[in-house]
Order: C-alpha cells, then structure tokens, then sequence
C-alpha cells in the first residue's frame, strides 16, 4: 500500500504551531516513503469556520513550503458522500435512528450518575421496533460493538487497548441531517486511501470509535501515529497565553520558514544530538519509531538560535531575497544604495532574524533622521568636529572607495592627530549609521558609499558645533 497522509485541520483559527508541527511530519512522512501528502479542510462546523482561517492555513503552509499532492478537499463539498455512507450503515444494521428528546437523554445521564456510572447514552433505541414519536427528528447513532476490545497499534505511543464497553452509541449524524466529526473523519480517510494518521494526541480518544466504524464499513486500518503535545515553558499546553502561537506571526516576526521547520522538526522528534537539518535530511532521516511519546517544550531562545544560523548558512543572494519584503513593508528604498545581497552579508552575522536584519539595514539607504541620544551626547561634542573635518578630508583624498583604503585612512588620520582609535571610530560610528551597533566600520562605510558618507559627516560636524560641550 502506497504512503498517504493528510493533514486536516478545521479552519477555526489561524494556522498554529502545533498544526504546523503535524502537517509538517506528515509531509516528511510522505515524501521519505515517496508517497502523497494531501490537505483536508475540516470545515462542517460551520459556526466556527471562516473563509479567513481557510486561508490563513493556506497562507501559512505555503510560506513553510509544505506543498500538498492533493486538495485543498472541503468536507463541507462532501455531504451527499457522507449521507450515502450513513445510509449504507443504516441498511447493513450498523446504526439506527434515535428519537430520543433533549429531555429523555438528561434523565438517562442522571440515572446513570445516581448510580456513579459513566453518564452516557444507554442503547435505549438501539434495537426497538416502536413506531417512532411522531414530531422528534431522529439523530442517527452508530452501533458500536458492545463487547472486546478495539487495540490501537499506535505507531508513537504503543499498543492503547480500549474495551468496548467504555464506548457508547455515538451520533454519526445530528437531527438536523449533519454529519458528525468522527464519521466525516473516517469516510474521507477511507476515500482517500489514507495509509498513515499522523495527528495531535488530543484525538487519542476518537481513535477506537473510529476504528470501529472503519471495521463496520469494512475498511483496511490506516497506521495512528498520535503526535504529543507541544507544551509552553510552564509546562502547560501551548497557547495563546505562551506567545506567537500562529505560524505567520513567526513570519512577521521575521524567521526563515526553513529555520521555523527545523525547529519544529525537533519539537518531539529527535535523531541522534543533532540539532541542524536541511529539508533532505528531515526526508531522509524522520522515522516515526523516534517521535517521542511525552510532551515536549516549546523554547523561543533555542528558535532564536536555529534562526540565527540559518541566517549565516543561506546564501546572500537568497538572503536578500527573504529580506526584501521586510525592507519594503519598512518603507526602506534599496533602488539607489548598495546591493541588498550585500548588505545582507555584512549584517546576518548579528542578527537573530530578518526583522533586525531590516532595522540593521536602514542606516546603508537612509540618513539617520536622528542620533540614538545618549551616544550622541557622548560622542558628538564640539571638540569631535576637527576629528570628523580630519576624517572627511582623508576619505575625501581616496581614490578607491573600498573597505581597504578606507581604514587605511582612518588609520593615517589617528596617526595624524595622535589620538587612540575611539576617537575617531566612535563619533564616526554615530555621524554615518546614528548609533553604536554596527559591523566593521571600514565595511560598512564601503558598502554605504562615498557621496553618501561625507553627507552624513558633514551633517554630523555641524550637530558637534552646536552641540554643547
Ligand atoms: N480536524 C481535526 C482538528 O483540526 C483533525 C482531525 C484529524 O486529524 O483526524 O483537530
């Protein structure tokens, strides 16, 4: 049987990490096995689902790269298919209409909590012959086997034996002619030949009543691999409280969709101590046997540390691509200044994301509109102006404006005014990118260009003269 998974989330939200984290190892899944990876919109509750968080799935997968064979299918498109297989079960003796009232079923669950049982649906219509009350629109339930066991061979978390008489008669279809979750679920997997069910572990529980109808439809089991919880630094399920939980909020805040998929390959899965893996080695190395069973903490300094090597390891070119966008939404005009791949090569060293990187990356095509003030108070004083006057005149003289000519002058300029390094390299520092975090200055003066420099330099000689001493 080929490999098949699907990741089939319901568009009640945006996408988040947890669901990224399982689309991305059905995907590794997949493509290790060199089979088909399809999309399931899982959108029958249609008070919750929004076209919005369609698309914010879509949106979300598309910028992680996890490209489906098959779909986007729409379960909300599959009705007429669901009602056939209700129908097929009605007729093969698998599930009866139950006319019981909102009334009758509150009864029956305080009876059976009098009697400190599992409040739960007692069978009442399971076998009846009656004529059914005339006005009540049946719900149709499954008939779930009464006695054995149903064994999940989960490919995670082990055998998980469930007795039958845990389980009880579960609406498959609700009074006003829906159909519900866990008999969508196992119609589409069966349609769509899912080999493996690659899932949260909040489904644990549907799975032996999913098994069950799977078996009355007379359905070969697909493999269940339920995928532990993604936990917060507390310890508590990852949510909203926790920080970004939607995948694009990882977009915005500047990471590489490759360093978000290294990092949340990781997240329960592991292979040996590495840490960095390209896509290929996810393909090739991601087996489910090594996905752990237990929880596993999402850590924001350990992404930060993925994201910043994948910062160092991409080449510049494709680095000034990721980093284009961010520069345009920050309204940072790169027509007429040096080349981004460049400047990108020079910052990616001290960055953590490609938001720094945007911020960094403003002082090679802006002027700074102003000085971070407490360097400027330090550095841009009245006696820094014959320094910058010294220094402009050297960079003046060049003939080459490259990053070697230029410490040279720099160089001969301390030598000239006999004065240590700080002296000429801090105010400068502050005059051409406005505060005092910035790679090599020789470089970065280089890159930022001559006309551009002196510009700044002679902006910066007239602040130091009116500066108060
Ligand atoms: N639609 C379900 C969810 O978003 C997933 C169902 C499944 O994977 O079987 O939680």
């Amino acid at each position: 049987m080929s490999v098949r998974t699907r990741f089939a989330p319901s568009p009640t939200g945006y996408l988040h990490i947890g669901g990224a984290r399982t689309a991305l190892l059905c995907y590794l899944y997949a493509r290790k096995h060199g089979g088909e990876f399809i999309l399931r919109i899982e959108d029958t509750d249609r008070a919750r689902s929004t076209d919005e968080s369609v698309q914010a799935i879509l949106d979300g997968m598309q910028w992680l790269g996890l490209d489906y064979d098959e779909g986007p299918f729409y379960q909300t498109q599959r009705f007429d298919r669901y009602r056939e297989v209700i129908d097929q079960l009605l007729q093969s003796g698998h599930a009866y209409r139950c006319y019981c009232t909102p009334e009758e079923l509150d009864a029956m669950r305080e009876a059976a909590m009098a009697k400190k049982e599992k409040p739960r649906y007692n069978g009442y219509w399971r076998e009846r012959s009656d004529t059914p009350p005339a006005g009540v629109e049946p719900v149709i339930r499954f008939k779930n086997p009464l006695d054995g066991d149903v064994v999940i061979e989960d490919a995670v978390k082990g055998q998980i034996v469930v007795s039958n008489t845990e389980l009880d008669d579960l609406i498959i279809m609700r009074s006003d002619g829906t159909p519900t979750y866990n008999l969508t679920v196992v119609v589409d997997d069966i349609d769509m030949k899912i080999s493996h069910v690659i899932r949260g572990d909040d489904h644990v529980n549907n799975t032996p009543r999913q098994i069950n109808i799977m078996n009355a439809l007379g359905a070969t089991l697909p493999v269940y691999a339920h995928l532990p919880m993604i936990l917060g630094e507390d310890g508590k399920r990852l949510s909203k409280r926790h920080g970004a939980v939607s995948v694009m909020q990882y977009h915005d805040d500047g990471y590489l969709p490759e360093a978000l998929l290294n990092y949340l390959v990781r997240l329960g899965w592991s292979h040996k101590d590495q840490e960095l893996f390209s896509m290929e080695e996810m393909q090739t190395l991601f087996t489910l046997e090594a996905v752990n069973r237990s929880g596993s903490v999402f850590d924001n300094k350990k992404l930060d540390w993925v994201s910043a090597h994948y910062l160092q390891g991409t080449p510049a070119d494709a680095l000034a691509a990721a980093l284009s966008p961010y520069l345009q939404a920050a309204e940072i005009d790169t027509a007429n200044g040096p080349a981004l791949s460049e400047v990108a090569d020079l910052l990616r060293d001290r960055a953590k994301n490609l938001n720094e990187m945007t911020a960094a990356a403003r002082y090679f095509y802006v002027a700074p509109a102003e000085y971070d003030a407490k360097a400027a108070a330090k550095q841009l004083k009245p006696a820094a102006a014959p320094v910058m006057q010294a220094v402009s005149e050297a960079l003046s003289a060049l003939s080459t404006w490259e990053a070697a000519p230029i410490q040279q002058a720099l160089d001969q300029t301390v030598e000239k005014l006999e004065i240590g390094f700080g002296k000429v390299g801090l105010p400068l520092r502050v005059a051409v990118t406005g505060g005092t975090a910035s790679p090599a200055l020789d470089k970065t003066l280089a890159l930022i260009g001559r006309d551009a420099v002196l510009a700044r330099i002679a902006t910066a000689i007239s602040y130091c003269e009116n500066a108060s001493a």
